[in-house]
């Protein structure tokens, strides 16, 4: 871990998210932080992964090696932020919604204990056991996706939930899951309920890479800092990936986000609900003690809760594709659905 006095760099985020919090009066309640290419880059490496390509085909086995470098100074803001709630006797807990999975982030947490340290206490097994990471209610992944919306197959149940909400939130989740439900980067906290989570009640900013998911979450009535990044594709399509020497691409990605994310954060104390702000920061931090990690992914757990969850998903609405929209919200599309067959009167 960086501690916030080991360079001058991190000292200057630690304190300006003091001020986030003293002066801005941002709330780390109301932020929801996205985890790939917010607080990390991460990469795979091509030469790697065709020498295992045989292994992929005979046996099916999904594992593999990432490598992953801190984004600088991110975590000495959210620290910062955590020391000044302290200060007023505020929630101090971090929010972390993202479309991966558990493990993955016990994995890196057990190399990075300040991650445990940010999210706050735990259920039982906290921060020790992968289970943990999975039930922790400020903790929202692609399992917590599926356990929220896979009743919602249920057009019904569908119906009833949406209906409890406000307009614009019904609208976003309702398009999302008649259009492509199995899609588990939806972003939106609502869902989090019906995960049984609590932790994102008072969810207002998401910080997120992914234009699609900040835009989905200003349509939702909130606001959203998009921060633009440009991991690497193989071969312009295999993304996150490079042919060899992860540690120099990763080098290039690790620009200053973490200062610009800290200024959008700021200007979004007076700006109306709805703001979409985007920011880029393209230059590289100089002397900051860097942290890189590197994951061994086991096939099994990639295929329990990331492949599985979505399958599940989809395997359910597949399921009810066929029933009758009570809500008489299906888009009036003019073309016969595919799904004619199996369509019942109501
Ligand atoms: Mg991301």
């Amino acid at each position: 871990m960086t501690r916030p006095d080991a360079s001058r760099f991190g000292q200057r985020l630690f304190q300006e998210g003091r001020a986030l919090v003293l002066q801005g009066h941002v709330r780390l309640t109301t932020l929801v932080w996205d985890a790939d290419e917010v607080l990390w880059d991460w990469l795979m490496v091509g030469s790697e992964l065709a020498r295992g390509l045989g292994r992929l085909v005979r046996t099916r086995d999904l594992g593999h090696r990432e490598y992953l470098r801190i984004r600088p100074g991110i975590l000495e803001l959210i620290l910062g932020m955590q020391d000044a709630s302290r200060t007023l006797g505020l929630d101090p807990w971090m929010r972390l919604w993202t479309d991966g999975y558990p493990w993955r982030l016990w994995r890196i947490a057990d190399e990075l204990p300040i991650l445990a340290h940010l999210l706050g206490p735990g259920p039982p097994g906290w921060p020790d056991t992968p289970e943990s990471f999975a039930l922790h209610p400020r903790i929202f992944t692609r399992t917590d996706y599926a356990a929220a919306v896979v009743p919602m197959a249920d057009p019904a149940l569908r119906a009833e939930r949406l209906a409890l909400l406000p307009a614009p939130v019904a609208r976003v989740i309702g398009n999302s899951l008649r259009t492509r439900p199995e899609d588990s980067s939806l972003k939106i906290p609502e869902l989090a309920r019906w995960a049984g989570k609590d932790g994102f009640e008072e969810a207002l900013v998401l910080i997120d890479d992914n234009l699609r998911n900040t835009s989905r979450f200003v349509r939702a009535g909130r606001r959203a800092v998009h921060v633009r990044t440009e991991a690497p594709r193989l071969l312009g399509r295999v993304p996150n990936t490079v042919w060899r020497d992860p540690r120099t691409a990763l080098a290039r990605l690790s620009a200053g986000h973490a200062l610009a994310i800290a200024d959008a954060l700021r200007r979004h104390g007076d700006r109306d609900p709805g703001h979409h702000l985007s920011v880029a920061h393209p230059e590289p931090v100089t002397l900051y003690p860097h942290t890189d990690l590197e994951l061994d992914v086991p096939d099994a757990r990639i295929r329990a809760q990331w492949v599985d969850p979505r399958a599940r998903v989809r395997a359910a609405f597949a399921a009810s594709a066929g029933s009758a929209d009570p809500a008489g919200r299906g888009s009036p599309s003019g073309r016969l659905p595919r799904d004619w067959w199996g369509l019942r009167s109501r």
